[in-house]
C-alpha cells in the first residue's frame, strides 16, 4: 500500500519551519486505514499483548482498531488533569517548555505484556514519557507501532532496545 499518497504535508505548521505531516486524509480512506490498521494488528499477533496504549490524541485512533481487532483492551494516556481517578505521572521536555502525560494507576497490571501505539515517531519525547508511564505500572512493552517515522530527528535512538514497527518514514 503507498500510504504516502495519503499524507499532506503542510509547511511552516503549527510554526514556520516545520513540515507537518497530516495523516487525516489516510483515516478518511478506508482502503488505506484499514490496511495500516491491519498491518499493526498483524505485526503484534504473535506478540500475545495483554492490552493497547496510545498517548492522546492520534495515539488512539491508531491504538482502539488495533486493540478491538487483536480482541484485548485499550488504556488511554492523557495530559494531566484529564483522567478522573489516581493516576501516575512524567513530566518529559518539549522542544520549548515541558509537558506532563498521565495514566490510571490500575491501567495495566504487572508483567501485562503491552503495545504502544501512535500515528507518528518525531522526536521520541511522547513515546519515551509513554513507556516510563507503563513501566512505572509493572507493564512489559513487547512492541511500539507507528505509521509515520520522521527518521531526520531520531526518535528511534530513544527507542533502543525495544521492538519498534514504523509503516512509512520521511
Ligand atoms: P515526539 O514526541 O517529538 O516524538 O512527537 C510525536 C507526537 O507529536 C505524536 O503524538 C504526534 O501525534 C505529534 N506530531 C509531531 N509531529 C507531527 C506531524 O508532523 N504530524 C502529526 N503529528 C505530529
Amino acid at each position: 500500500m503507498d500510504y504516502k499518497k495519503h499524507v499532506k504535508i503542510v509547511e511552516d505548521w503549527p510554526k514556520e519551519g516545520i513540515k507537518f505531516k497530516d495523516i487525516t486524509p489516510l483515516m478518511a480512506d478506508g482502503d488505506a486505514f484499514r490496511s495500516a490498521v491491519d498491518e499493526i494488528v498483524e505485526y503484534a499477533k504473535e506478540k500475545e499483548i495483554d492490552i493497547v496504549v496510545g498517548p492522546e490524541a492520534r495515539g488512539f485512533i491508531i491504538g482502539c482498531p488495533v486493540s478491538y481487532a487483536l480482541g484485548v483492551g485499550f488504556a488511554p494516556v492523557r495530559k494531566e488533569g484529564k483522567l478522573p481517578r489516581e493516576v501516575v505521572k512524567v513530566n518529559y521536555g518539549l522542544e520549548y517548555g515541558s509537558n506532563i502525560l498521565t495514566i490510571h494507576k490500575d491501567a495495566i497490571k504487572p508483567g501485562q505484556r503491552v503495545l504502544i501505539t501512535d500515528d507518528l515517531l518525531a522526536t521520541g519525547g511522547t513515546i519515551e514519557a509513554t513507556i516510563k508511564l507503563v513501566e512505572e505500572l509493572g507493564g512489559i512493552v513487547v512492541g511500539c507501532a507507528f505509521i509515520i517515522e520522521l527518521s531526520y530527528l531520531d526518535g528511534l535512538e530513544k527507542l533502543q532496545g525495544y521492538d519498534v514497527l514504523t509503516l512509512m518514514s520521511y
